[in-house]
Protein backbone atom coordinates (compact mmCIF):
# COMPACT_ATOMS: atom_id res chain seq x y z
CA UNK A 1 0.00 0.00 0.00
CA UNK A 2 1.44 3.20 -0.78
CA UNK A 3 -0.16 6.47 -0.30
CA UNK A 4 -1.88 8.33 -3.40
CA UNK A 5 0.63 11.30 -2.57
CA UNK A 6 4.04 9.64 -3.10
CA UNK A 7 2.39 8.30 -6.39
CA UNK A 8 1.74 11.60 -6.95
CA UNK A 9 5.40 12.98 -6.08
CA UNK A 10 6.85 9.79 -7.99
CA UNK A 11 4.98 11.68 -10.92
CA UNK A 12 6.25 14.98 -10.63
CA UNK A 13 9.49 13.71 -10.14
CA UNK A 14 8.96 11.83 -13.44
CA UNK A 15 7.85 14.97 -15.15
CA UNK A 16 11.57 16.62 -14.06
CA UNK A 17 13.28 14.28 -14.92
CA UNK A 18 11.72 14.21 -18.35
CA UNK A 19 11.78 17.61 -19.12
CA UNK A 20 15.76 17.06 -18.18
CA UNK A 21 16.11 14.12 -20.35
CA UNK A 22 17.57 12.15 -17.49
CA UNK A 23 17.12 9.02 -18.88
CA UNK A 24 17.52 6.82 -15.42
CA UNK A 25 14.62 7.82 -13.21
CA UNK A 26 12.36 8.13 -16.77
CA UNK A 27 13.07 4.57 -17.38
CA UNK A 28 12.11 3.43 -13.51
CA UNK A 29 8.63 4.92 -13.42
CA UNK A 30 5.97 4.58 -16.91
CA UNK A 31 4.08 7.57 -18.35
CA UNK A 32 3.16 5.85 -21.01
CA UNK A 33 -0.58 5.81 -19.88
CA UNK A 34 -0.45 10.04 -19.85
CA UNK A 35 -3.38 11.73 -21.44
CA UNK A 36 -2.14 13.79 -24.36
CA UNK A 37 -2.63 17.44 -24.19
CA UNK A 38 -5.79 19.30 -25.71
CA UNK A 39 -5.38 20.27 -28.77
CA UNK A 40 -5.74 24.00 -27.88
CA UNK A 41 -3.55 23.96 -24.82
CA UNK A 42 -0.37 26.47 -24.62
CA UNK A 43 2.42 27.19 -22.51
CA UNK A 44 1.33 28.46 -18.99
CA UNK A 45 3.82 31.62 -19.39
CA UNK A 46 4.04 32.93 -16.07
CA UNK A 47 2.25 32.45 -12.92
CA UNK A 48 0.38 34.33 -10.62
CA UNK A 49 -1.11 31.23 -8.25
CA UNK A 50 -5.05 32.49 -7.82
CA UNK A 51 -6.51 29.32 -7.87
CA UNK A 52 -10.19 28.42 -8.17
CA UNK A 53 -12.17 25.76 -7.88
CA UNK A 54 -15.40 25.93 -9.54
CA UNK A 55 -18.47 23.25 -8.71
CA UNK A 56 -15.93 19.90 -8.96
CA UNK A 57 -17.13 16.30 -9.12
CA UNK A 58 -14.67 14.18 -9.82
CA UNK A 59 -15.02 9.99 -9.45
CA UNK A 60 -12.35 7.33 -10.14
CA UNK A 61 -13.48 5.36 -13.28
CA UNK A 62 -16.48 3.42 -12.53
CA UNK A 63 -16.12 4.22 -8.38
CA UNK A 64 -18.85 6.63 -6.22
CA UNK A 65 -18.26 10.29 -6.35
CA UNK A 66 -14.91 10.91 -4.51
CA UNK A 67 -15.22 15.12 -4.95
CA UNK A 68 -18.44 16.70 -4.82
CA UNK A 69 -19.13 20.57 -5.38
CA UNK A 70 -16.17 21.66 -4.63
CA UNK A 71 -15.75 25.15 -4.45
CA UNK A 72 -13.26 27.76 -3.22
CA UNK A 73 -10.84 30.29 -3.96
CA UNK A 74 -7.03 30.74 -3.37
CA UNK A 75 -4.83 34.49 -3.85
CA UNK A 76 -1.77 34.49 -5.22
CA UNK A 77 0.72 33.45 -2.18
CA UNK A 78 -2.36 32.62 0.27
CA UNK A 79 -1.81 29.23 2.12
CA UNK A 80 -4.81 26.80 2.13
CA UNK A 81 -4.96 23.99 4.75
CA UNK A 82 -6.89 20.87 3.20
CA UNK A 83 -8.46 18.98 6.62
CA UNK A 84 -10.23 15.93 7.47
CA UNK A 85 -9.99 12.35 7.72
CA UNK A 86 -7.74 9.65 5.68
CA UNK A 87 -10.07 9.36 2.40
CA UNK A 88 -12.23 12.57 2.81
CA UNK A 89 -10.26 13.45 -0.86
CA UNK A 90 -7.57 15.76 -0.17
CA UNK A 91 -4.97 14.55 -2.10
CA UNK A 92 -7.72 14.06 -5.17
CA UNK A 93 -7.82 17.47 -4.55
CA UNK A 94 -4.80 17.88 -5.30
CA UNK A 95 -4.45 15.98 -8.12
CA UNK A 96 -6.84 17.53 -10.26
CA UNK A 97 -5.04 20.78 -9.68
CA UNK A 98 -1.47 18.49 -10.69
CA UNK A 99 -4.40 17.66 -13.93
CA UNK A 100 -3.27 13.91 -13.35
CA UNK A 101 -7.16 13.70 -13.38
CA UNK A 102 -10.06 16.25 -14.82
CA UNK A 103 -13.52 17.05 -13.48
CA UNK A 104 -16.15 15.46 -14.73
CA UNK A 105 -18.07 18.88 -13.74
CA UNK A 106 -16.93 22.10 -13.09
CA UNK A 107 -13.78 23.45 -13.47
CA UNK A 108 -10.00 23.96 -11.90
CA UNK A 109 -8.94 27.96 -13.06
CA UNK A 110 -5.59 29.28 -12.28
CA UNK A 111 -5.08 32.98 -13.13
CA UNK A 112 -8.35 32.89 -13.99
CA UNK A 113 -8.05 30.13 -16.72
CA UNK A 114 -9.55 26.70 -17.09
CA UNK A 115 -6.15 24.56 -16.85
CA UNK A 116 -7.21 22.38 -19.74
CA UNK A 117 -6.19 25.28 -21.59
CA UNK A 118 -2.31 24.98 -20.34
CA UNK A 119 -0.08 22.25 -21.32
CA UNK A 120 0.53 19.76 -18.46
CA UNK A 121 4.29 20.56 -18.72
CA UNK A 122 4.43 24.26 -18.22
CA UNK A 123 1.55 23.95 -15.15
CA UNK A 124 3.68 21.14 -12.91
CA UNK A 125 6.83 22.83 -13.75
CA UNK A 126 5.58 25.72 -11.56
CA UNK A 127 4.37 23.67 -9.29
CA UNK A 128 6.81 22.41 -6.31
CA UNK A 129 6.46 19.34 -3.92
CA UNK A 130 7.52 18.69 -0.56
CA UNK A 131 6.63 15.76 0.91
CA UNK A 132 7.13 14.03 4.54
CA UNK A 133 8.59 11.65 2.67
CA UNK A 134 10.94 13.36 0.47
CA UNK A 135 12.13 11.25 -2.64
CA UNK A 136 16.04 11.80 -2.94
CA UNK A 137 17.96 10.51 -6.27
CA UNK A 138 20.79 7.69 -5.88
CA UNK A 139 23.33 10.99 -7.06
CA UNK A 140 25.00 13.47 -4.77
CA UNK A 141 23.33 15.88 -2.99
CA UNK A 142 24.28 19.00 -5.14
CA UNK A 143 22.64 16.96 -7.97
CA UNK A 144 19.29 16.17 -5.57
CA UNK A 145 19.01 19.73 -5.10
CA UNK A 146 19.52 20.50 -8.15
CA UNK A 147 16.70 18.66 -9.90
CA UNK A 148 14.43 21.18 -8.71
CA UNK A 149 15.68 23.59 -11.75
CA UNK A 150 18.60 21.67 -14.26
CA UNK A 151 19.97 24.94 -14.66
CA UNK A 152 21.20 25.61 -11.73
CA UNK A 153 24.63 27.05 -10.98
CA UNK A 154 26.66 25.58 -7.96
CA UNK A 155 26.14 28.77 -5.99
CA UNK A 156 22.62 29.01 -6.75
CA UNK A 157 22.60 25.52 -5.29
CA UNK A 158 24.58 26.39 -2.31
CA UNK A 159 22.19 29.47 -2.34
CA UNK A 160 19.05 27.49 -2.04
CA UNK A 161 20.66 25.15 0.76
CA UNK A 162 21.56 28.09 2.95
CA UNK A 163 17.98 29.09 2.56
CA UNK A 164 16.38 25.98 3.70
CA UNK A 165 18.81 24.98 6.91
CA UNK A 166 20.74 22.65 4.74
CA UNK A 167 24.02 24.22 3.80
CA UNK A 168 25.26 23.85 7.15
CA UNK A 169 24.84 19.73 8.01
CA UNK A 170 25.70 19.25 4.13
CA UNK A 171 29.34 20.56 5.02
CA UNK A 172 30.00 18.76 8.17
CA UNK A 173 29.31 15.79 5.88
CA UNK A 174 33.01 14.11 4.75
CA UNK A 175 32.08 14.66 1.13
CA UNK A 176 29.98 17.97 1.43
CA UNK A 177 27.80 18.58 -1.48
CA UNK A 178 28.67 15.53 -3.40
CA UNK A 179 27.91 13.14 -0.62
CA UNK A 180 25.72 10.61 -2.45
CA UNK A 181 22.36 9.73 -1.48
CA UNK A 182 20.37 6.41 -1.28
CA UNK A 183 17.81 4.81 -0.22
CA UNK A 184 18.90 4.13 3.17
CA UNK A 185 19.57 7.67 3.38
CA UNK A 186 24.00 7.36 2.79
CA UNK A 187 23.96 9.24 6.89
CA UNK A 188 21.16 11.79 5.85
CA UNK A 189 18.72 11.85 8.45
CA UNK A 190 14.63 11.99 7.67
CA UNK A 191 14.43 15.59 8.65
CA UNK A 192 17.79 16.67 7.03
CA UNK A 193 15.97 14.96 3.54
CA UNK A 194 12.97 17.35 4.52
CA UNK A 195 15.43 20.26 4.71
CA UNK A 196 16.49 18.86 1.80
CA UNK A 197 13.56 18.76 -0.79
CA UNK A 198 13.05 22.44 1.04
CA UNK A 199 16.26 23.59 -0.63
CA UNK A 200 15.17 21.80 -3.72
CA UNK A 201 11.64 23.42 -4.07
CA UNK A 202 13.32 26.75 -3.13
CA UNK A 203 15.78 26.39 -6.32
CA UNK A 204 12.86 25.46 -8.57
CA UNK A 205 10.93 28.53 -7.15
CA UNK A 206 7.05 27.68 -8.24
CA UNK A 207 4.11 29.69 -8.35
CA UNK A 208 2.04 27.39 -6.53
CA UNK A 209 3.69 24.84 -3.70
CA UNK A 210 1.86 21.57 -2.21
CA UNK A 211 3.13 20.41 0.69
CA UNK A 212 2.19 17.01 3.38
CA UNK A 213 3.47 18.06 6.58
CA UNK A 214 5.43 15.53 8.96
CA UNK A 215 3.46 13.48 11.02
CA UNK A 216 6.34 11.56 12.45
CA UNK A 217 8.49 12.54 14.93
CA UNK A 218 11.44 14.59 13.99
CA UNK A 219 13.92 15.57 16.93
CA UNK A 220 13.12 19.76 18.27
CA UNK A 221 16.12 21.60 16.30
CA UNK A 222 15.22 20.08 13.07
CA UNK A 223 11.52 20.49 13.20
CA UNK A 224 12.23 24.35 13.83
CA UNK A 225 14.61 24.35 11.21
CA UNK A 226 12.16 22.54 8.56
CA UNK A 227 9.11 25.24 9.81
CA UNK A 228 11.33 28.28 9.39
CA UNK A 229 12.36 26.86 6.05
CA UNK A 230 8.84 25.95 5.40
CA UNK A 231 7.73 29.61 6.08
CA UNK A 232 10.43 31.41 3.88
CA UNK A 233 9.47 28.70 0.70
CA UNK A 234 5.95 29.45 1.32
CA UNK A 235 6.06 33.42 1.44
CA UNK A 236 4.93 34.52 -1.97
CA UNK A 237 3.60 30.97 -3.50
CA UNK A 238 -0.16 29.45 -3.61
CA UNK A 239 0.50 26.87 -0.88
CA UNK A 240 -1.98 24.07 -0.46
CA UNK A 241 -1.18 22.14 2.68
CA UNK A 242 -2.23 18.59 3.55
CA UNK A 243 -2.42 19.53 7.29
CA UNK A 244 -2.52 17.69 10.56
CA UNK A 245 -1.09 19.84 12.96
CA UNK A 246 -3.35 22.70 14.54
CA UNK A 247 -0.15 25.18 14.44
CA UNK A 248 -0.19 24.76 10.53
CA UNK A 249 -3.45 24.93 10.25
CA UNK A 250 -4.49 27.85 12.61
CA UNK A 251 -2.45 30.29 10.25
CA UNK A 252 -3.46 29.21 6.71
CA UNK A 253 -5.58 31.91 4.89
CA UNK A 254 -8.49 29.22 4.16
CA UNK A 255 -9.23 26.13 6.00
CA UNK A 256 -11.05 23.50 4.00
CA UNK A 257 -12.90 20.92 5.90
CA UNK A 258 -13.46 17.98 4.03
CA UNK A 259 -15.65 14.94 4.51
CA UNK A 260 -16.72 12.14 1.96
CA UNK A 261 -15.71 14.23 -0.85
CA UNK A 262 -17.82 17.05 0.24
CA UNK A 263 -16.39 20.25 1.61
CA UNK A 264 -18.23 20.95 5.12
CA UNK A 265 -16.68 23.80 6.04
CA UNK A 266 -14.26 26.44 4.86
CA UNK A 267 -12.74 29.74 6.35
CA UNK A 268 -10.41 31.05 8.21
CA UNK A 269 -9.71 29.29 11.77
CA UNK A 270 -11.36 32.78 13.64
CA UNK A 271 -14.33 31.81 11.23
CA UNK A 272 -14.93 28.15 11.73
CA UNK A 273 -14.05 27.78 15.56
CA UNK A 274 -17.13 30.24 15.80
CA UNK A 275 -19.30 28.12 13.82
CA UNK A 276 -19.25 25.25 16.49
CA UNK A 277 -19.05 22.56 13.93
CA UNK A 278 -16.71 19.78 12.76
CA UNK A 279 -13.53 22.17 13.19
CA UNK A 280 -14.27 23.65 16.58
CA UNK A 281 -14.66 19.88 17.41
CA UNK A 282 -11.03 19.10 15.89
CA UNK A 283 -9.58 22.27 17.81
CA UNK A 284 -10.99 20.59 20.93
CA UNK A 285 -9.68 17.20 20.50
CA UNK A 286 -6.47 17.91 19.51
CA UNK A 287 -5.89 20.73 22.91
CA UNK A 288 -7.32 17.72 24.91
CA UNK A 289 -4.72 16.10 23.36
CA UNK A 290 -1.17 16.18 22.98
CA UNK A 291 -1.41 19.92 21.93
CA UNK A 292 -1.54 19.18 18.44
P1 LIG B 1 -7.29 11.78 1.45
O1 LIG B 1 -6.12 12.41 0.77
O2 LIG B 1 -8.18 12.78 2.12
O3 LIG B 1 -6.90 10.69 2.40
P2 LIG B 1 -7.92 10.67 -1.15
O4 LIG B 1 -8.12 11.83 -2.05
O5 LIG B 1 -6.60 9.98 -1.21
O6 LIG B 1 -8.24 11.11 0.35
O7 LIG B 1 -9.04 9.59 -1.43
C1 LIG B 1 -10.40 9.91 -1.61
C2 LIG B 1 -11.14 8.64 -2.02
O8 LIG B 1 -10.74 8.26 -3.33
C3 LIG B 1 -10.89 7.43 -1.14
O9 LIG B 1 -12.06 6.69 -1.04
C4 LIG B 1 -9.83 6.66 -1.90
O10 LIG B 1 -9.93 5.29 -1.63
C5 LIG B 1 -10.20 6.95 -3.34
N1 LIG B 1 -9.01 6.95 -4.23
C6 LIG B 1 -7.88 7.66 -4.06
N2 LIG B 1 -7.01 7.47 -5.07
C7 LIG B 1 -7.62 6.59 -5.92
C8 LIG B 1 -7.25 6.00 -7.17
N3 LIG B 1 -6.07 6.27 -7.76
N4 LIG B 1 -8.14 5.14 -7.75
C9 LIG B 1 -9.33 4.88 -7.18
N5 LIG B 1 -9.74 5.41 -6.01
C10 LIG B 1 -8.90 6.26 -5.38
Amino acid sequence: FTRPLNDLANQFNMILSAVAGAERVFQIIDVSEEKSDEEQAEAAGTLMGDVEFRDVDFSYEDKQQTLANITFQAERGQTVALVGPTGAGKTTIISLLSRFYDPDQGEILIDGKNIKSITRDSLRNQMGVVLQDATMFYTTIRENIRYGWLEASDKEVEDAAKAAHAHDFITKLPNGYDTWLDSDGGGVSHGQRQLLSIARAMIASPALLILDEATSSIDTVTEMKINDALSRLMKGRTSFVIAHRLNTIRSADLIIVLEEGKIVEKGSHQKLVGQNGFYADLVKTQQAGSGG
